[in-house]
């Protein structure tokens, strides 16, 4: 089961599907070839549930793969990696400072989900 140990020692589980801890950052340029590939993809499949396997696989298997990002829930640290696939972080972020009421970035999108 692949976890990782955060900088301040808690140990993350990578393995957790889904994984609250885990994001996928999406570069804003390739929104546009994910859109498309979508757009194909529904195009293409002749039923639902074929077009719901096209879409899981387009985010987990094939091009352009999305760098992955988990956050610490112990200290609110992110660790990013270049895809999922990668051995080891490229990144560590700390957070600096936190404005308002969200004390998690996960707490943050529940937030926005919400409204
Ligand atoms: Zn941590």
């Amino acid at each position: 089961m692949p976890k990782i140990r955060c900088l301040c020692d808690e140990v993350i589980n990578l393995s957790v599907i889904p994984n609250k801890q885990e994001f996928k950052l999406i570069w804003e340029p390739l929104i546009e070839t994910l859109i498309d590939s979508l757009v194909n993809a529904h195009r293409q499949a002749k039923s639902d549930e074929e077009f719901e396997e096209e879409a899981y696989k387009l985010f987990y298997l094939k091009k352009p793969k999305f760098t992955q990002v988990y956050e610490c829930h112990n200290c609110g640290r992110l660790i990013v990696f270049g895809s999922a696939s990668d051995p080891e972080p490229a990144f560590w972020f700390q957070r600096e400072s936190v404005e308002g009421e969200a004390d998690l970035l996960c707490s943050l999108v529940e937030k926005i989900i919400d409204n």
